[in-house]
């Protein structure tokens, strides 16, 4: 018996049959469409048992994916990505439950081979042998990968602002790479009219099912991991946000979806809210939701350099997403380039995860929901992590990313024996840095206050665990900046304070001081005069806390 598949469209609700597709609804003309499978023909129980023996990817879900024969799945091991519990990020943000769906795991390092083995499939099963996509990077990356196991040859239009590397790897597996001067609209018409006077398929065709089908199993995965986490395997469960960043949408369109059929499978009790990120040169579903507007006004000119996330006309995904945010709860919400890449820096050094500039994006985003109190402290909450950040990898850390140390200039240190020589070396060029000392007794608050610091790229952090410690250290360093706790044994914070503020070569560095402890009328007053800004403890998140700190230093 073969497997019937129907695609709904979205608007109008037609039903066409999957292998007589069309590339768009043969009623209206949508080209949104979501497929439909016997659904009440799987037993849930067997199915859940059958999948004990599946090997974690993708196909293992292959009875409600596009394809009617499993022979023709064209794979390379995608899916199955790890679901990781973040620590540091999670503590510096104040979150319980903060997870990170690591997309960075699949084959060409992002969602998008999710799309292209369904695509690919998809197109094999069909018979076709050459394909046009235009895409921002990703999704021809993945193409081109994809479609090289099986000889399908991939027209790859990438718009101007997409990077070299990217065009280029997608070129090392056989992409034909045509770069238009256009933004990313442009370039998809410019890529249609190419497909129809070669007469090529065109992605789009198979665009919406794949995408949305293929996204989908991002839900079924995080549902399922997290019932390992949370269920002891008992049941499957839906985290309380879903956080991606967005450009066309079908990320979380897909998900939408793949939630959908698990609560109608009885396999969850909720779907999640969204977090859809945008970056705030190209956001035009956040112009849109912040005005309460259910249609998008597209963005002619996009102002960001993240060119992944550059869809400047969102069409029918936005409302969509619209719709499924105002039933399911979720936010629209924009960050900048600097705060993206800020992010990035954030994530890499708290929790060893180094993603590209779309990416950090989200997790910019993810400050802000917190910040904002929009998502809560006990908030099971789960980030599409995708991308390798080999293009930007400069703009992120800047200039001071490597220390040199000069092994012939024998002139400037030649007292010294050689290892000691290099140590020299090393700290001198930590001048370039500003120098801040922290002074906390508390073994964690430290590290943690040490790590935010320093994932600013200009910051170099020195730590000390007691006042006497802390005033030996400042002596030796005289630092840009000292941030120290009040209540400590022996020598406290006000010791420090006043030693700092009676000494003629001190005196000028600034003093913030973190505490948790109630301060009385008097103490408070001694130190509005003494230091330069007061922060109560665990009142403050990562960015915001240091943006007010750098400021001090300008
Ligand atoms: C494609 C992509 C996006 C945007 O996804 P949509 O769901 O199509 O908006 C975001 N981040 C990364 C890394 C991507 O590859
Ligand atoms: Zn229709």
């Amino acid at each position: 018996m073969t497997k019937q598949i129907n695609l709904e469209c979205t608007y109008c609700h037609t039903l066409t049959p999957f292998n007589q597709f069309q590339g768009a609804c043969p009623q209206c003309g949508e080209v949104i469409v979501e497929a439909r499978y016997e659904m009440d023909k799987i037993d849930v129980k067997q199915w859940l048992a059958d999948l004990r023996n599946r090997p974690p990817n993708l196909w293992r879900y292959h009875e409600v994916l596009p394809i009617y024969n499993v022979d023709d799945i064209v794979s390379l091991g995608e899916g199955g990505t790890p679901l990781i519990k973040s620590r540091a990020l999670a503590a510096s943000l104040g979150l319980k439950n903060l997870y990170i769906k690591d997309e960075r795991q699949g084959p060409t390092g992002s969602f998008k081979d999710r799309q292209a083995t369904v695509a690919i499939s998809a197109l094999k099963e069909m018979g076709i042998q050459e394909v046009v996509v235009a895409s921002t990077g990703n999704v021809a990356i993945a193409y081109a990968a994809y479609a090289a196991r099986v000889g399908i040859k991939v027209w790859a239009f990438f718009p101007r602002l997409t990077p070299n590397d990217k065009m280029r790897e997608a070129a090392l597996y056989g992409a034909e790479v045509i770069k238009t001067t256009g933004n990313y609209d442009q370039t998809k018409v410019l890529a249609a009219q190419f497909a129809r006077a070669k007469g090529v398929f065109l992605d789009k065709g198979i665009k919406s099912v794949a995408a949305i089908e293929a996204m989908k199993t991002m839900a079924y995965e995080i549902a399922e991991q997290l019932g390992r986490e949370f269920e002891n395997r008992q049941r499957w469960r839906a985290p309380d946000w879903f956080l991606q960043g967005v450009s066309g949408g079908m990320g979380p369109i897909g998900v939408g979806k793949g939630f959908r059929e698990l609560y109608d499978f009885g396999l969850i009790d909720k779907m999640p809210a969204f977090g859809i990120i945008q970056s705030t040169g190209c956001a035009p579903m956040v112009e849109a939701f912040e005005r309460g507007q259910r249609v998008a006004t597209p963005i002619e000119e996009a102002k960001t350099i993240i060119a992944t996330l550059a869809t400047g006309d969102p069409g029918r995904a936005y409302e969509i997403l619209y719709d499924y945010v105002q039933h399911n709860g979720g936010y629209f919400i924009s960050a900048t380039d600097e705060e993206a890449f800020n992010a990035i820096r954030v994530l890499a050094r708290h929790d060893g995860i180094s993603v590209e500039p779309a990416t950090g994006v989200t997790f910019a985003g993810l400050f802000k929901l917190v910040r904002q109190g929009i998502i809560k402290p006990d908030d099971v909450v789960v980030v599409n992590c995708s991308g390798h950040t080999l293009p930007v990898e400069k703009t992120i850390l800047g200039e001071q990313w490597q220390k040199l140390v000069d092994l012939s200039d024998t002139q400037s240190m030649p007292a010294l024996p050689p290892e000691e020589k290099l140590v020299a070396a090393i700290d001198t060029v930590d001048g370039q840095n500003k120098q801040i000392v922290v002074i906390e007794d508390n073994e964690a608050a430290a590290r943690l206050m040490s790590r935010i610091l320093e994932a600013r790229d200009d910051c170099e952090v020195h730590l000390a665990h007691n006042g006497k410690a802390g005033i030996n250290l400042i002596n030796r360093i005289r630092p840009d900046l000292v941030i120290t706790d009040l209540m400590m044994p022996d020598v406290d914070g006000f010791q420090v304070i006043e030693y700092i503020r009676s000494s003629d070569v001190l005196r000028h560095i600034p003093i913030v001081v973190v505490t948790a402890k109630e301060l009385t009328v008097k103490e408070r007053e001694m130190l509005k005069d003494q230091v330069d800004m007061l922060l109560q403890k665990g009142s403050f998140l990562d960015d915001e806390f240091v943006d007010n700190l750098i400021a001090r230093l300008n």
